[in-house]
């Protein structure tokens, strides 16, 4: 790789990664042996057409390869790039489809406030070339896992570079900015346990928001996530009160008051959903991949 194409990037062997200015924004491109695969592609204009840059530049050298885009979740930050790269095939989650238009928009109006000037292309609706619905799914140099965690439409996906290097994208979940913000509890855990069965096959992880991390880091950031998660369900199958749970420590946020919002959220949104015994059965199998984390 030469040092131009390169600028603003860091890679580890066939991994690129770059964080943007904005939202800390991680996007990523692997190169493997039968696909190039681009994660998130955002978020500043000229980080996007960076990006494409690096894209032909690889691609001119290495080709032929199949190219897939990956949308580690259909939030607005993480989609606003997607129009630079029609030649690939986008790769979501099946449930993505429903909240695309929606997250459009809200880019549009939050583009609008910050005056940031894109072409009307990004606001459009982009086809899903590859809806992930089943458990997991193969395409090439990749596994896939649609995930409810975060957001109803996540999606894991477990990339192998040219190099052998496995990297795991897991969108807005172990980052090191920020810790959980739930939308989906009950779907929480089997995400958590997918997760955790990928992570343990990966060199890498890669985030939405913040730097990537090795293997031994990630297995921290996912045993920290997993034990605040657990306290919640503690104190709900406790039958404790709302008030009660909100003063047990906040996770990580981009600031203290994100930090605040994220847990008056994920503990408002688990009395909403999760009743104390169903609370039992997920603290059970939540403590039960804390502990294999552990191991
Ligand atoms: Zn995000």
């Amino acid at each position: 790789m030469d040092t131009q194409a390169a600028a603003g990037w860091q890679h580890d062997g066939s991994f690129y990664w770059r964080q943007s200015e904005v939202y800390a924004l991680t996007s990523a491109l692997v190169v493997g042996r039968r696909a190039l695969w681009l994660v998130d592609p955002g978020f500043l204009p000229r980080e996007v057409a960076d990006l494409r840059r690096l894209v032909d530049r690889l691609a001119a050298r290495q080709r032929p390869r199949a190219r897939y885009l990956l949308l580690s979740h259909a939030d607005f930050d993480h989609i606003l790039g997607v129009h630079a790269f029609p030649d690939f095939k986008v790769v979501a989650a099946q449930a993505a489809h429903r909240r695309l238009e929606r997250s459009l928009r809200r880019g549009r109006r939050i583009d609008g406030s910050l005056l940031i000037d894109r072409p009307a292309s990004a606001y459009q609706a982009f086809p899903i070339g590859e809806a992930v619905a089943r458990r997991t799914a193969a395409l090439p140099d990749a596994i896939l896992a649609p995930i409810s965690s975060h957001t109803r439409d996540g999606l894991l996906g477990l990339l192998t570079g040219y190099d052998g290097r496995r990297i795991l994208v897991v969108g807005d979940h172990l980052s090191a900015l920020e810790g959980p913000h739930l939308t989906d509890w009950p779907g929480t855990l089997p995400s958590f346990e997918a997760l955790a069965g990928l992570l343990a096959q990966a060199d890498w992880l890669m985030v939405g928001h913040g730097p990537p991390a090795r293997r031994a880091e990630a297995r921290q950031r996912l045993r920290d996530d997993l034990s605040y998660l657990l306290g919640l369900l503690r104190r709900r199958a406790g039958g404790a009160s709302e008030t009660q749970a909100l003063a047990l420590p906040a996770p990580p946020g981009p600031s203290p008051e994100e930090s605040h919002r994220y847990h008056g959220d994920n503990v408002h949104r688990l009395y909403q959903s999760v009743e104390p015994a169903a609370a039992s059965g997920l603290a059970n199998r939540l403590e039960a991949l804390l502990q294999a984390a552990q191991g």
